[in-house]
């Protein structure tokens, strides 16, 4: 499977433009050209665990040095859950904003399809890799590996939630005393206490 459900796609014209160090008026355009998830782990933003910020790909201080890039230069912006932003923070293995990947070590933009070339979704919901590149950013920048339990329910109730979205929609198309209606109601019985139990152990989780 892939790390995220859909590739991002930035668009080529963002509804602000914001100067200087106003990144961040861009972050509902992000948000919406991600589909609501890390750009980089694949979380959906809609859980209490994480909040989400604006990544700089090329980290700001790489070209804060040579002033290529502006810091809302809107190509150079990922929507990133807060925990794969700071595990990321100034790593460019080259030193060169020209040169993402030096000896198998580096990035990838999150928006090109090749980005799933590298990783990979587990059924379970962990991620992995393909490649010595992959592995890199899996283990050595993101830290895929530590935060697998957390990468796994996160994975998992936004699995849940969209399933449990969907029967209830189909729900609604029967009377209350159709078949159909008694087979949903007992499905979306099944899914909704496994989504419980996800949802209690991210609690867990944030609290510990
Ligand atoms: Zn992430």
């Amino acid at each position: 499977m892939n790390v995220r459900d859909q590739i991002p796609k930035r668009r080529s014209t963002p509804t602000k433009n914001p100067t200087g160090k106003r990144w961040s008026e861009h972050k509902p355009d992000l948000k919406e050209d991600f589909n609501s998830c890390c750009g980089y782990c694949g979380s959906f933003d809609g859980f209490r665990h994480t909040y989400f910020e604006v990544d700089h790909f090329i980290p700001k201080s790489l070209f804060e040095k040579n002033g290529n890039i502006e810091y809302c230069q809107y190509d150079n912006l990922i929507y990133s859950c807060k925990f794969c932003n700071n595990k990321k923070g100034k790593l460019w293995p080259s030193q060169d904003e020209n040169v993402p990947i030096i000896n198998d070590e580096g990035f990838i933009d999150v928006c090109e399809a090749e980005y799933e070339k590298h990783l990979y979704r587990t059924s379970r919901g962990s991620i992995m890799w393909n490649t010595p590149l992959g592995k890199w950013m899996a283990t050595k920048a993101f830290k895929f590996d530590e935060r697998e339990r957390s990468i796994i329910i996160l994975w998992n109730l936004n699995e849940l939630r969209k399933i449990i979205d969907a029967l209830i929609i189909e729900l609604n198309n029967y009377k209350e005393d159709a078949d159909n209606y008694l087979v949903i109601r007992t499905n979306l019985g099944t899914y909704t206490i496994q989504y419980y139990i996800y949802h209690k152990e991210l609690m867990a989780y944030y609290n510990g």
